[in-house]
């Protein structure tokens, strides 16, 4: 048979070499990592403070958190909710977590109080570590805060919060040595919660065991290409996101490389530090690398480039017509596709060596110790190579599933372990994976995460609308943007204008409904479920 495809039964088997997991049952994520010690190496560089952290000073870190955390009576199972951007504390704090065997929990710091009060109401957090930006919206709350910088808060700010410590005093305090008090934490038991809205509805936990993570930074070593453990990466994409989380809070820890922390994304800074640094990998959503392109010659008047090798890019589908012009531009520096999701904790296909590179327009070759099916979304069948269904994973990463909702887990996850992705794809002769479209609903500006089942719930409660659906329109600069079709109740004539503005109030920037168009109706099946094909037909046909 062909390499990495199957022919009995339509499994497409990874075509890289299988790795052994660690056998021994009791094991936290934290733990395994630190089996990789990489000595007086740099691991992390803050960008915006300079401050650098060499592999002893974050496991004394982790050490010194992770005992106060215990002596402030944290535990395994316990939740604990870190709202923050990106930062060099961020990868101590969930390291620290998940070594006492307590689930981390991450939100997006630009969220709104609402937002942010229904995912704590939905994860309900213990403890949350954030930024003095953050604690007004958690006004009210009774939650312990520790707070990850020394900014000095008003008065009234703290008066309505309950601060009970910084970081910076817990990494002095417990660097005593003294070994926390902990439970005996196993594989698989949960280590981390983030939230995604997989293939319908609002946003749910996915929960993501000690195995899936393992399963995940066993892999970056693995993987490597040559001289792996000597790359600076600079990390521009969110930490509270897997592709953040995954691959640089965590990810690079057990290559040994260096990783320089971006607080959150400025196309300046970001090029300034990679010149500072001399970045040698930049990972990149889409719509970044369309500016990086349009301003490809300034750019390279500014910045001096010439350490930058690899461009990983994920996310969001990337054309080969982008390719090309970014190629053209800047000749020496490769483009590594990646395909993942949250539900997979990180895995699904991704580009290592140079050749893999050159197959433009795909999403690289299926990770190691990953099967994959393609089904054909309206019989169910398995599909052949080169035919278009939607992928099938499964694999040590796929996550537990979600929380508190065995509903959506059971539609999402097989009785035999399959992660149904949502994704239209296919698989070539060679094993390389193509995603050509998106079957759930999902819409990703600029790769975050907005669920059309949310804005539907918000519109639904403006007193003038009686039906509302949301759908994406592709646009190149953000990769798609959320547009309502919503039905007036009778007698009103509320306007586009007030109905986005209604939206914008709630919501983190990044969901903003960007279009609204009036209908009298909603289209519908007969179970009531929106036909979004259609209207996307009928938007992208006035465009
Ligand atoms: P998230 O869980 O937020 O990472 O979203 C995962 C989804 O993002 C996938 O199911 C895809 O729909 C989309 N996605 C991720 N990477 C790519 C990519 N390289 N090309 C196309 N879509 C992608």
């Amino acid at each position: 048979p062909r390499s990495g495809f199957c022919s009995s039964n339509f499994t497409f088997y990874s075509k890289r070499t299988p790795f052994p997991l660690p056998s021994n049952h009791s094991l936290d994520i934290t733990t395994f990592i630190s089996s990789y010690p990489h000595h007086g190496k740099t691991a992390f560089i803050d960008a915006t403070t300079g401050r650098h952290l060499s592999f002893p000073d974050l496991w004394r870190a982790v050490d010194s958190v992770s005992t106060c955390l215990s002596d402030l009576g944290i535990r395994k199972g316990n939740v604990v909710l870190i709202i923050s951007p990106n930062s060099i504390f961020f990868p101590i704090v969930c390291l620290s977590v998940m070594h006492l065997g307590a689930i981390i929990t991450t939100s997006n710091p630009i969220n709104t109080s609402r937002e942010i009060a229904i995912q704590m109401a939905d994860s309900k957090p213990v403890l949350v570590f954030t930024t003095s930006q953050v604690v007004p919206k958690l006004a009210g709350s009774s939650l312990p805060i520790v707070l990850l910088d020394d900014e000095r808060l008003t008065t009234e700010a703290t008066s309505q919060v309950k601060i009970v410590t910084t970081i910076n005093e817990m990494m002095e305090k417990g660097a005593t040595g003294q070994i926390p008090v902990r439970d005996r934490v196993y594989q698989d038991e949960a280590a981390s919660l983030l939230y995604s809205s997989g293939t319908t509805g609002a946003s749910k936990g996915v929960i993501s065991s000690h195995r899936n993570l393992i399963s995940l930074m066993q892999f970056f070593p693995y993987l490597t290409f040559p001289g792996e453990g000597e790359q600076t990466h600079i990390c521009t994409v969110p930490m509270f996101h897997i592709y953040g989380f995954g691959a640089f809070a965590i990810g690079k820890l057990t290559t040994g490389s260096k990783v320089v922390i971006l607080s959150k994304f400025d196309m300046n800074e970001m090029l300034s530090a990679v010149e500072k640094y001399r970045v040698t990998c930049l990972p990149l959503v889409p719509p970044i690398l369309l500016t990086l392109v349009k301003e490809a010659d300034r750019i390279r008047k500014k910045y001096d480039l010439s350490s930058l090798q690899s461009i990983v890019c994920g996310g969001a589908p990337l054309g080969k017509d982008l390719i090309d012009r970014f190629l053209e531009k800047f000749p020496t520096v490769e483009i590594r596709q990646g395909y993942a999701l949250t539900e997979s904790t990180g895995f699904g296909a991704s580009m290592h060596r140079a050749e893999e590179c050159r197959k433009y327009g795909s999403v690289g070759l299926l990770s190691p110790n990953l099967e994959a099916k393609i089904i054909d979304p309206g019989t169910g069948t398995a599909l052949n190579v080169n035919q278009r269904g939607e992928l099938w994973v499964r694999s040590p990463s796929v996550m537990k599933g979600y929380l508190n909702n065995a509903e959506a887990t059971a539609t999402t996850v097989d009785s035999e372990g399959w992660l149904k992705t949502g994704d239209l794809c296919y698989i070539d002769d060679d094993g390389y994976v193509y995603v050509v479209d998106r079957l759930k609903e999902v819409i990703k500006y600029k790769g975050f995460q907005v669920p059309p089942a949310e804005l539907e719930a918000l519109l639904l409660s403006h007193p003038h609308i009686s039906d509302a659906a949301v759908i994406p329109i592709p646009d190149d600069e953000v990769g798609q943007y959320p547009m309502a079709y919503v039905v007036r109740k009778n007698g009103s004539n509320v306007t586009g204008a007030q109905v986005m503005d209604f939206i914008s109030k709630q919501v983190a920037a990044y969901k903003r409904i960007r279009k609204v168009a009036f209908v009298s109706s909603i289209p519908k099946n007969p179970s009531g479920k929106i036909l979004r094909r259609e209207l996307i037909r009928l938007a992208t046909s006035k465009i």
